[in-house]
């Protein structure tokens, strides 16, 4: 049996490095008991549009107050967890640390994610991942949302594609209100040159929904190139 290289060199870090829990660092698991069970899956009810947890009946109609003034581009944004501290710290550790082990993981949760019945009624043709400016993604040498497009189009047998692309330079968007994060990312997304898309369902996919405004920016640029429609899916929902 030939044993990839990738897997030797993994299994002689973990004798270097044993592995510890990625969220609160102690040894053993990747992710130890306590911090699995605080993952928190978004469960109904929630809003249909954004998947923000409401409090109330379980409704398949149910829409939230935001949803229903902003009017977004996206059908719907399926989330699969909470971005509670565990969470967060599981996704930065993936983004800024690049943890290969940790990308499994989260390829399982967001597949956790994808068994909604939204997605099962409007199944997308195909998987696009929100992309990061090139020098983003030199600096952190992968965009996130790729790999996680990657691993859910392995899982599904939809393809996946990297259509769009950002064009705009844009500055971190984490102090940002949700006014000035509309206008930070106004026309920042473009198609890539022969992105061929009419006709077609398309399913963004990202790491986080905090206001919805990458989402709603990309479906724009998305349906001004000819998709049919456009829905998402992300990890976690702030
Ligand atoms: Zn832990
Ligand atoms: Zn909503």
């Amino acid at each position: 049996m030939v044993v990839p290289i990738k897997i030797l060199l993994q299994s002689a870090l973990d004798l270097l490095y044993p592995p510890h829990c990625e969220s609160c660092q102690k040894p053993g698991r990747l992710l130890c008991r306590n911090c699995v069970r605080q993952l928190r899956r978004i469960r109904s009810p929630y809003c249909q549009v954004c998947s923000l947890p409401v409090s109330g009946r379980s409704s398949q109609k149910l829409i939230c107050a935001d949803c229903r003034l902003r009017n977004f581009h996206f059908q719907f944004a399926i989330c699969g967890y909470e971005a509670n501290d565990v969470m967060r710290r599981l996704i930065h550790r993936f983004k800024y640390h690049g943890i290969s082990r940790l990308e499994l993981l989260l390829s399982q949760l967001i597949f956790h994610a994808w068994r909604d019945r939204r997605a099962t009624l409007q199944p997308p043709e195909i998987l696009v991942p929100v992309p990061l400016h090139s020098r983003r993604e030199r600096e952190r040498g992968f965009n996130q949302s790729a790999r996680l497009a990657k691993a859910l189009s392995r899982r599904t047998g939809i393809p996946y594609g990297t259509l769009l692309k950002k064009s705009v330079f844009t500055e971190s968007q984490t102090l940002l209100n949700r006014r000035q994060r509309r206008q930070n990312l106004r026309g920042a997304f473009t198609l890539r040159q022969n992105s061929l898309l009419t006709g077609l369902s398309v399913m963004l996919v990202d790491d986080v929904l905090t206001t919805g405004s990458t989402l709603e920016e990309c479906s724009k640029t998305l349906l001004a190139g000819g998709a049919r429609a456009v829905s998402a899916i992300t990890l976690a929902r702030a």
